[in-house]
């Protein structure tokens, strides 16, 4: 019989994220479908107690966290000692969790520890035979497959964007407090400043991906190009929202070309066939064509809306759910406003 452990980081009210519980959906799914297994829930936060009743009713058998100051920042030496002594403590034989870039850091090295395997990327969970399946795509993305593992632990990381988050009834939890042997802490943590440009702009957990085209640097009606404008405007919507920042090949490739260039823009934010395909709940395009290359790095997007002057352009021909036929930089200038 397998043991299903949840595992979740809190934040800094003590909840769970958008994505923990995207992947709390896929624990229960796979709980369900292997019908005699168990699941656990373990924490691991500054303050576990509002994630622990926020998902009391999930039909988990045990409630486990390692609490504590200490396991409130994202560090790789505590939260690895954290999940590890979660793992030990329920016995587990499978580990779930939201590929957070938290978790995604901190799994690795428990898999390690713990002498287990661990697939990342999982798109889906199914039990065959009484045993657990992943569903993970190869070649950048092209192919798909199922993957069992004998291995045990085996830890699995959920991609976000895949599963609803879970919204099951709040309940209250016995929590049984698990203690982490940890080692000497050299990482302190000072606090946390968010940045708007580079690579930093690429934020896989966010709810909306927004994508910058080559378009926002052409010559506009006035006959003249305005990058500035256009940097402020985009600088502006992902300070408000938080956005993760997707480009298409032909903007990030104008700075090799000696032209004016959105300054934070660089090939890390590049979406398509030669870029990423990155995964988001919602996908908003601004001044890009919608070019086959490009949209084929969108296909997890679940809902995807676009802004384009061109009202046959690539967008319209069924690539997006809504095409707002609109100047870009007048619909960001009014939502920047509203926002
Ligand atoms: C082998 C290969 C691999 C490729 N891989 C990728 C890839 O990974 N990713 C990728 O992106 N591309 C890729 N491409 C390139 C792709 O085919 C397109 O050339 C590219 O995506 C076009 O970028 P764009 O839409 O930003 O620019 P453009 O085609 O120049 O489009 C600009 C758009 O902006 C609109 N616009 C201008 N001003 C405004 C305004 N004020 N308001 C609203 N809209 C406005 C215009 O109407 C136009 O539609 C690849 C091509 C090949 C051959």
């Amino acid at each position: 019989m397998e043991r299903l452990l949840y595992l979740a980081t809190t934040d800094e009210s003590g909840g769970l994220s958008h994505a923990s519980l995207e992947a709390l959906s896929g624990a229960c799914e796979l709980a369900a479908a292997l019908g005699d297994a168990d699941l656990i829930v373990g924490l691991i936060g500054a303050e576990t107690g509002a994630g622990a009743e926020a998902v009391g009713g999930c039909g988990a058998a045990r409630f486990l966290a390692v609490e504590g100051e200490e396991f409130g920042a994202s560090r790789y030496s505590t939260d690895a000692a954290a999940a590890t002594a979660l793992v030990e403590a329920a016995e587990a034989t499978v580990v779930l969790a939201a590929a957070t870039s938290r978790l995604n850091r901190a799994l690795p090295g428990v898999a390690q520890r713990v002498g287990g395997g661990i697939d990342t990327e999982v798109t889906a969970v199914a039990a065959v035979d009484g045993a657990p399946q992943v569903q993970r795509w190869y070649y950048r993305q092209r192919m798909v497959a199922r993957v069992g593992r004998e291995q045990r632990p085996w830890f699995i990381l959920l991609s976000p964007g895949v599963y609803q988050a879970w919204d099951g009834t709040a309940a209250s939890a016995e929590v049984e407090t698990v203690t982490a042997d940890l080692p000497e802490v050299r990482t302190r943590v000072e606090g946390l400043e968010a940045a708007a440009a580079g690579t930093q702009a690429i934020r896989p957990d966010a709810n909306l991906l927004f994508v910058a085209g080559a378009g926002w640097t052409k010559k506009q009606k006035d006959g003249a190009a305005h990058v500035d404008r256009a940097e402020a405007l985009i600088k502006g919507l992902l300070d408000k929202t938080s956005a993760s920042l997707g480009s298409s090949k032909s903007l990030v490739e104008q700075s090799g070309e000696g032209q004016e260039v959105i300054s934070f823009m660089t090939h890390m934010n590049q979406v398509g066939q030669t870029g990423s395909t990155p995964r988001h709940s919602k996908g908003l395009a601004t001044c890009c064509h919608g070019e086959e290359p490009h949209v084929v790095g969108w296909r997890f997007i679940n809902e995807r809306r676009a802004i384009n002057l061109d009202d046959n352009c690539g967008w319209a021909h069924g690539k997006a759910d809504v095409l707002y036929v609109a100047d870009a930089f007048e619909v960001l200038e009014e939502l920047v406003k509203l926002l």
